[in-house]
């Protein structure tokens, strides 16, 4: 899944009817819940995200009747005439996951105010590679004495 993902393990609940609809095509409605654990890409701490997403879908063989169906509605692909539910499952909740998943200000590990905070990281590489003596240094040691 994500690589925003922490802990893959986890209980999704989905509930999902399949019918047709008036146009005779097969059609699977539901819901998938779950609570994803991601990392907070501000403090880098575990997040609980809470995800409920409604499925609206229409099993489809061909792309002219994907074109077809009403905006509200995705196309599912249908390879060898199987359907792997939890794949479905799987594809929704990717979704719902956010790009840059954060924590709400409050519940933050790092100060939202600060925003040097966020560059921490970058300040002390700088650092480090200005207590280091030059490699090249050395090199010009050798020059010179020719
Ligand atoms: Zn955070």
């Amino acid at each position: 899944m994500s690589e925003a993902l922490m802990d893959p393990v986890g209980i999704a609940e989905f509930s999902l009817e399949f019918y047709r609809d008036n146009r005779k095509r097969a059609r699977i409605k539901g819901q998938v819940q779950a609570d994803l654990v991601l990392e907070c890409q501000r403090c880098l701490g575990a997040m609980v995200f809470p995800v409920k997403a409604e499925l609206d879908l229409a099993v489809v063989q061909v792309p002219e009747e994907a074109e077809s169906l009403p905006e509200s509605c995705d196309p599912v692909w249908v390879e060898a005439e199987t359907l792997r539910l939890l794949d479905l499952v799987e594809d929704e909740l990717i979704l719902a996951i956010p790009q840059v998943p954060r924590h709400e200000p409050d519940a933050c590990g790092v100060d939202s105010t600060n925003p040097v905070n966020g560059e921490t990281a970058d300040q002390e590489q700088e650092d480090d590679a200005s207590d280091k003596p030059n490699p090249f240094a050395v090199l010009a040691g050798f020059k010179s004495d020719k």
